[in-house]
């Protein structure tokens, strides 16, 4: 994850890059799942640009979005360039790893394009998932709110015993399909993905492990997983962070894939009836003192100071970069008619999926979190009156407003 203090040191199970394309609609659409935590700025154009140039289409028709597993690459070229200039370099990412990566899913992106399937259906379903989410806001028993039931923070009595809270217990699935035969399955569920991290071990952790179960049932159908807007939800209720919990809260997310699939609604899919929309969003850099550009280059500069506080100060630097040079975020939308995916940026809570499925009314509306990640957490308003804080936090605390309302756009439009 860049910033942690242990580097990656065994590979417990190898991340993975899931996707498919989707052509005869204008220029093909693209999604890419991909078993890493976070691609930023020029890293994630790099991604999109490459995709796009390699598949015919616009970078903006690229869905990329990563999981968000935490043993696993953050990339921001920016902040990498920041940090080769004060003696960092190979510190947040290793530039020659993520080429190749990009190479290796254009090779397989290329081999599925030459052997395409024409789509007849859409299928959509969805399932409660049990045991597995809870929100990360607690409020203590005299009365004071907090975000702090992290990802394992189940072995806390009091955290494990506290509600979920305010969660989108939904797994939704998306699937095509040519006539009897499914060919593609595309799952979402809004939780961070993470049982235990940061200890050197890569993993694809619960959701990886759930997806290969998935796999396994049908050969036959590829299987996508993604992670809703999950900023505040983890599995801190009911996870303790020991080893035996991944299998467990893998078998409840395959659990409910299943429960899903069957539940599936299958309607004949005809071009006229996909649009994909696009609005661009501009979120505000976060305005406190420590995020100017003065201040930030004297935390790179320090040798003194941690390397977590150099490589955070390197990756602000980026997105200040970004923000000067007017770079809008793709806010994107691929409506199926009787289902819609919504692709979110960065770690946007899950008061905005439920904004989106609310605004789609009947449609079932998958939103996918940790798109575009530079903004890294995005409160509501709700979360920003309560004090969310965080140091994964570069957007102003006036960014809820133009997300709800750039949402409101791309789901009006019809
Ligand atoms: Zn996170």
């Amino acid at each position: 994850m860049g910033i942690l203090p242990t580097k990656s040191l065994t590979v417990d199970d190898p991340l993975e890059a899931h996707g498919f394309v989707l052509s005869g609609v204008d220029k093909p659409i693209v999604l890419l799942a991909l078993d890493w935590c976070e691609i930023r700025n020029g890293a994630y154009d790099e991604w999109r640009d490459a995709l796009a140039k390699a598949a015919g289409t616009d970078p903006a028709r690229i869905l990329l979005s990563s999981l968000h597993q935490h043993d696993a690459p953050v990339t921001d070229s920016g902040a990498q360039d920041y940090l080769d200039q004060v003696g960092m370099s190979g510190e947040l990412y290793d530039r020659e790893f993520n080429a190749d990566c990009i190479r290796r899913v254009i090779a397989a992106m290329k081999t599925s394009m030459a052997t395409a399937i024409p789509v007849t259906h859409l299928g959509h379903g969805q399932a409660k998932v049990l045991h597995v989410a809870s929100s990360r806001k607690i409020i203590s028993p005299d009365g004071r709110v907090s975000f702090n039931r992290y990802s394992s923070s189940g072995g806390d009595k009091f955290l494990q015993d506290t509600d979920e809270g305010d969660i989108d217990p939904l797994l939704r699935t998306i699937s095509f399909w040519n006539n009897d035969d499914p060919i593609l399955a595309l799952h979402s569920y809004a939780t961070h993905p993470m049982s235990h991290y940061g200890k050197g071990a890569v993993s694809a952790d619960f959701v990886g492990r759930a997806r290969r179960l998935r796999e396994q049932d049908d050969k036959h159908i590829a299987q996508v997983y993604v992670s809703g807007c999950s900023g505040d939800v983890t599995a801190g209720k009911y996870n303790d962070g020991t080893p035996a919990m991944r299998p467990l809260l893998a078998d409840r997310l395959h659990t409910a894939m299943k429960a899903a699939w069957e539940a599936t609604v299958k309607t004949p899919l005809t071009p006229a009836m996909i649009s994909f929309r696009n609005v661009p969003l501009t979120l505000p850099f976060n305005d406190d003192p420590e995020f100017s550009r003065e201040s930030l280059m004297q935390t790179l500069q320090d040798a003194a100071r941690p390397e977590r506080d150099r490589i955070l100060a390197a990756m602000s630097l980026s997105s200040l970069d970004r923000i000067e040079r007017g770079q809008p975020i793709d806010l994107v939308c691929v409506d199926f008619s009787v289902a819609r995916i919504v692709l979110m940026p960065g770690e946007s809570f899950v008061g905005y999926q439920q904004l989106a499925q609310k605004l789609s009314g009947d449609v079932m509306t998958m939103s996918i979190g940790y798109g575009e990640c530079w903004p890294g957490y995005i409160p509501t308003q709700l979360a920003f009156d309560e004090n969310f804080d965080h140091d994964w936090r570069w957007v102003a605390k006036s960014a809820a407003a133009p997300l709800e309302t750039a949402l409101r756009e791309l789901l009006a439009k019809k």
